[in-house]
């Protein structure tokens, strides 16, 4: 299949954008997906793609992702994402990421970068040496530093959201909480849930860390494989994707399914079995967007209370989209693509006239801070 029609067959994208230079062997995509709400963001992975077809679908796939959990979070932002083909533990160098830096400089603001599997902070410091369009960057360049505690306290908003829909309480004590992960996202959820007398039991693959957390907060420790059958109101996945598949889900023994992991559903009919067991299933992208939110408080100039307070939203969010799934009788997962849908439609449409030339233009983000 040649690569429009690789293009065509994964989403109707803005721009696919190339990005070659021989001298430092970079072999870059760059996919805007939609602008409608704002400029595209996302991160940029390095990954060791088998064939230029396997990072282009990736690509792809990721971009439109990034517009629909932006959409659903409420943040005037766009999806986007970037690839970079090759082996993060060898191929990396300041010449390959200032390289790329200014191919992302050359679109002017319509795509932001940040980290992304592979790549990590130092990376982005290469590219912010040629493009302010980059995101993520330490607390000291005035950017917003790790994302992790803001992603926890949203996914903290969406188990009270889904305890909220599901049990008719807005109180997590004494609610039954299995977590999944105890890295960047879940030691902080475990912290704010300890915080809020939840009765907590969790696992990692790492025994070290299970056994720390259980000690600090009073949790109670479970081996990695036997998480997902723990009796409890919400198991909250904040490991992997695909925790949810054929031969998990008829293990589940809970009430609400609600984490920060990406891409838990291993397939959309996963999320109608989960409808089927009356179980709730929070979608990830809405759950997980304190991250993002995070990083777009940045784009405006960061304050850390500013991110925190913003994380809150998702408790709306994710109420609005169990409203949906009523309203239509479709699973949760469903009822997000619904309202990121709506919102990138009816906002897009907004903008197809023109304001006259005394207003501001909407999206204030770092042009105005001109840096
Ligand atoms: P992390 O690497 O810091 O933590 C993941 C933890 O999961 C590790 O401690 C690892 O040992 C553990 N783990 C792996 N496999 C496991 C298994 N089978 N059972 C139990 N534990 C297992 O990553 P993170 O930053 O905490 O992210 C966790 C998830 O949340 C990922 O899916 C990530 O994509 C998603 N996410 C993270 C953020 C963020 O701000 N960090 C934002 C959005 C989404």
């Amino acid at each position: 299949m040649g690569s429009f029609e690789l293009i065509g067959k994964h989403g109707d994208h803005e721009q696919v954008v190339f990005c070659h230079n021989k001298d430092v062997g970079l072999k870059a995509i760059i996919a805007i997906h939609n602008t409608a709400l704002g400029p595209a963001l996302g991160g940029t992975r390095m990954w060791n793609y088998k064939t230029e077809d396997e990072a282009l679908i990736d690509v792809l796939r990721l971009s439109k992702g990034m517009s629909y959990k932006a959409a659903a979070a409420g943040l005037n932002l766009g999806g986007g994402k970037a690839v970079i083909i090759g082996d993060p533990k060898t191929q990396k160098s300041e010449a390959l990421f200032r390289a790329f830096g200014r191919f992302v400089n050359s679109l002017n603001g319509r795509y932001i970068t940040a980290e992304d599997v592979g790549t990590t902070v130092r990376e982005m410091e290469y590219v912010f040496m040629e493009t302010p369009w980059v995101t993520g960057i330490p607390k000291a360049f005035g950017g917003s530093g790790d994302p992790s505690p803001y992603t926890a306290h949203g996914v903290l908003m969406g188990i009270k959201a889904s305890v909220k829909e599901q049990f008719k309480t807005d109180s997590l004590k004494g609610i039954r909480i299995a977590v999944q992960g105890l890295g960047n996202v879940g030691y902080h959820l475990v912290e704010y849930l300890a915080k809020e007398q939840a009765v907590l039991t969790v696992t990692d693959i790492d025994a070290e860390k299970t056994k720390r957390v259980s000690a600090q907060f009073g949790a109670k420790a479970v081996g990695p494989d036997e998480i997902i059958s723990v009796e409890c109101d919400v198991f909250s996945p904040c490991a992997l994707g695909a925790v949810i598949n054929d031969t998990s889900i008829r293990q589940l023994k809970t009430k609400v399914v609600c984490g920060g992991a990406n891409n838990q559903l291993a397939e959309p009919r996963h999320g109608d079995m989960l409808r089927e067991m009356g179980i709730l299933y929070a979608p990830d992208y809405v759950t997980n967007a304190g991250g993002l939110m995070n990083v777009f408080v940045e784009l405006e100039g960061y304050s850390p209370d500013r991110a925190l307070d913003k994380t809150i939203q998702v408790y709306d969010n994710l109420l609005k989209v169990f409203a949906i799934a009523n309203r239509d009788g479709v699973g949760t997962h469903t009822a997000a693509d619904r309202m990121a849908e709506e919102r990138i439609s009816v906002i897009g449409k907004l903008k197809q006239s023109h304001q006259g030339f005394s207003s501001r233009p909407f999206s204030t983000l770092r042009e105005v801070k001109n840096r």
